[in-house]
């Protein structure tokens, strides 16, 4: 007689980071025999993994784990918000368990202790690639934890430590795991990307290790997306593998300001003039470069003189993808005890007038696609079409690119397609005749 397999429902808040976490959590809990539930309702225990990066953030983890204890009763809390246990116990002290972020040993232990796992695991539950949160086609590739840096707004280094990145044999064996699966694109993650193995070969004098890893991974014939890219010098030895088609033309880097002082505030590289230098170089040697970025608006001190030097900045380095986030305290951060903090209102303002100056400059640039040839990874079909993105959009964050005619096609088709009309950060687009699905 089969025994009755527990159930366990999870809450994923936060970063593409947080998702990997959870995938974790969920791939060891499959393996030991529990089901995954959809529902609060069907679960006999809900893991919420929460985000502590921001203040709202905290807020939405709060509601998050009030609403999981109402629907459920059984809440265990993990994630960045899990290092404040006194602040989650005080709005909800009948949580079971809280732990801190990639503490999976911790978690599974308090499932443990909530629902008892059945005594004879199903590995055959688990796929070898583990189990992902998302669609099937494409899949986060986390190659490290923590950071080494000390930007003054950031908590992520006290939260999650220094750097520890993964044996570069481990990711690729994971990466040719997911190959197999059927995945087709990788975006690769990290608190600080550029900077992964420099933990591993310190004061070893050898080549920075992401070029290799990057290599490794170029081989693997997938779509390779570089994702939290800090501009290290030897990121540009990179561009040569995009121009090459090893990875693909893409490159986000969080550059957050441009105003030397707001930099030199932030704790961040303030050289932004040798920065438009060096990417009129990436463009040149990868004309097809997309270049993604992330600003911080209102940071403390930061003058209208400072941020009219962000907005010519950017008029300049033409990025393709912008990011822009008003600044917000987290607790626990240096910058909450900087001077100058800015109203709200002028916050707002310039955060509606970057976003307005950015979606022109992607809308300019947009519109040089029309009549080209792109590659379209599909990733959802309907009655109405398919919806996919190129190579210069990742999930979530970027554009997308509408298909009319679907006939034939299943999320995870690459196929080629001439552009017809432009908007803003999306594409309209038709299949070639020679259309070559894979
Ligand atoms: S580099 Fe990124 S993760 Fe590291 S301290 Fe700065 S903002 Fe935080």
């Amino acid at each position: 007689m089969s025994q009755y397999a527990p159930s366990v429902g999870i809450v994923s808040l936060g970063c593409a980071k947080a998702l990997v976490d959870s995938e974790r959590i969920l791939t060891r809990l499959r393996a030991e025999g529990y089901g995954i539930s959809p529902s609060y309702e069907g679960a006999d225990v809900v893991i919420v993994n929460t985000c502590g990066f921001l203040d709202s953030a905290r807020a939405e983890s709060l509601d998050a784990i009030g609403e999981a204890l109402a629907a459920n009763g059984k809440v265990i809390v993990t994630g960045c918000m899990g290092v404040d246990e006194t602040a989650i116990r005080q709005t909800h002290p009948n949580v079971l368990a809280v732990t801190g972020p990639h503490q999976y040993e911790a978690v599974i232990g308090a499932v443990h202790a909530a629902v008892p796992p059945v005594d004879d695991p199903h590995q055959s539950l688990v796929p070898p690639e583990g189990l992902r949160l998302t669609p099937r086609h494409y899949a986060y590739l986390k190659i490290s934890e923590g950071c080494d840096h000390s930007c003054s707004f950031c908590i992520i280094p006290s939260l999650r430590g220094p750097l520890v990145s993964r044996p570069a044999q481990d990711i690729v064996d994971e990466a040719s795991r997911l190959a197999q699966a059927g995945v087709k694109e990788l975006l690769v993650i990290s608190q600080d990307t550029g900077a992964y193995g420099q933990d591993l070969t310190r004061g070893g004098g050898q080549p920075p290790p992401i070029l290799s890893l990057a290599e490794q991974l170029g081989d693997l014939g997938l779509w390779i997306r570089l994702h939290y890219v800090y501009p290290y010098p030897w990121v540009d030895r990179l561009i040569p593998m995009m121009t090459a088609g090893k990875l693909l033309p893409y490159l986000d880097v969080p550059f957050q300001h441009a105003s030397p002082s707001v930099l030199r505030s932030m704790r961040r590289p303030a050289d932004h003039d040798k920065l438009l230098d060096r990417i009129a170089r990436w463009r040149d040697a990868c004309p097809d470069l997309t270049l993604r970025s992330t600003f911080i608006v209102g940071f403390p001190g930061e003058t209208e003189r400072d941020f009219e030097f962000l907005l010519g900045w950017l008029e300049r380095a033409k990025l393709d993808r912008v990011g822009c986030f008003k600044y917000e305290n987290v607790a626990g951060a240096a910058a909450n005890s900087l001077p100058g903090h800015v109203d709200e209102e002028v916050k707002e303002e310039r955060f509606n007038r970057l976003t307005e100056l950015a979606r022109q400059v992607t809308n300019d640039k947009m519109q040089t696609k029309l009549g080209g040839s792109i590659q379209v990874l599909i990733d959802e079909v309907d009655e109405d079409g398919a919806i996919g993105r190129s190579m210069a959009d990742s999930p979530e964050v970027d554009g997308e690119v509408y298909i009319e005619d679907a006939t034939g096609l299943t999320p995870g088709d690459l196929i080629t397609a001439k552009v017809f009309a432009a908007e803003d950060y999306d594409l309209w687009a038709e299949r070639t005749p020679d259309a070559t699905n894979r």
